[in-house]
């Protein structure tokens, strides 16, 4: 059969099989050096609320600065890190390098204003969890209340690893959001139960939120579920003003939102010179 196909085609796939890999190896390898060799960079996008367009908080966002390959963005090395075990060492290292930024600003005469750091599954299940956040917030000098962590809702499912560790966050004072909302299994009744204190309706939504009664109504419903539960909530992905116009924002007062339409994510420097008032920087 192999002969059938012939020999070449045969012999191509397994070299574009071999290159595939050995490059996956090569990245895996590289991964491993990035933090030592300090080429991991956090990049923030503004959280706005949309009544006044104020940034009230940011996002921080991983990024890996290659040697060769330029800057790359998690999609290309996270499932990498998480098949590795290296999301560990690579999420505390965002949570310290998130903490540390906003107590720099602050000192600096900035704002001090919330950061949200997305959290892995991995980490999530981790049974020391709580523990090193509180001597990751104890080290950086950031209170609490500042430090918002992002699960998804499929982080959930176990629900006795979950409740324990979201507890344990909660008693510190770290609130918890639920990112992508509306794209996952969870239910009315894990809003209930669990600790969460914020729900980012998911970035596909709010796209076809202009062109789908459908998208609008979801968005409208989970904006006026979130109001009565006494959740926040964060449209994702705003690109246009169609998009924000379109957001039922009268259904709830402090509703926010994060996307191009208002800023990428920036470095921490581009932060400063494009949301700050230029005071002292
Ligand atoms: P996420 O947490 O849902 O983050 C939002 C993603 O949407 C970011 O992509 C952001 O750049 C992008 N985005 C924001 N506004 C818009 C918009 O208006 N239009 C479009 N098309 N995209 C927008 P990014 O930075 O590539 O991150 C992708 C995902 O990687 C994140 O999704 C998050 O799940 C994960 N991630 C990022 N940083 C970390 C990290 O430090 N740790 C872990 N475990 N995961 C991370
Ligand atoms: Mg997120
Ligand atoms: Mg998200
Ligand atoms: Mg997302």
């Amino acid at each position: 059969e192999v002969k059938k196909n012939g020999k070449n085609g045969y012999r191509y796939y397994s070299e574009d099989l071999d290159k595939l890999l050995t490059e996956r190896f090569e990245l895996e390898r590289e991964l491993g050096e990035a933090i030592g060799r300090r080429e991991l960079l956090v990049y923030y996008q503004p959280l706005i609320r949309v009544e006044d367009r104020h940034m009230v908080s940011v996002e921080a966002l991983v990024r890996w600065n290659h040697p060769t390959k330029g800057l790359l963005l998690p999609e290309t090395f996270i499932p990498i890190a998480e098949e590795t075990g290296l999301i560990q060492e690579i999420g505390t290292w965002v949570l310290r390098e998130a903490c540390r930024q906003m107590v720099q600003w602050h000192k600096r005469g900035g704002p001090l204003i919330p950061v949200s750091v997305n959290l892995s599954a991995h980490q999530f299940q981790q049974a020391d969890l709580v523990h090193n956040i509180e001597d990751l917030l104890a080290e950086t000098g950031l209170e609490a209340r500042y430090l918002e962590l992002e699960i998804t809702e499929s982080m959930m499912m176990d629900p006795t690893a979950c409740l324990d560790n979201l507890h344990g966050l909660s008693r510190l004072g770290v609130r918890i959001s639920l990112d992508d909302y509306g794209m996952g299994y969870s239910s009315l009744h894990d809003l209930k139960i669990f600790p969460i204190h914020k729900l980012k309706i998911d970035r596909s939504f709010i796209s076809d939120m202009t062109v789908s009664d459908m998208d609008k109504a979801i968005v409208s419903t989970i904006i006026s579920m979130a109001y009565h539960l006494k959740l926040d909530v964060v449209a994702e992905g705003i690109e246009t003003k169609d998009q924000l116009d379109s957001l039922a924002y009268n259904l709830c007062k402090g509703i926010q939102a994060q996307g191009y339409y208002f800023s990428r994510p920036l470095s921490a420097r581009q932060v400063e010179k494009e949301f700050f008032v230029p005071l002292r920087f």
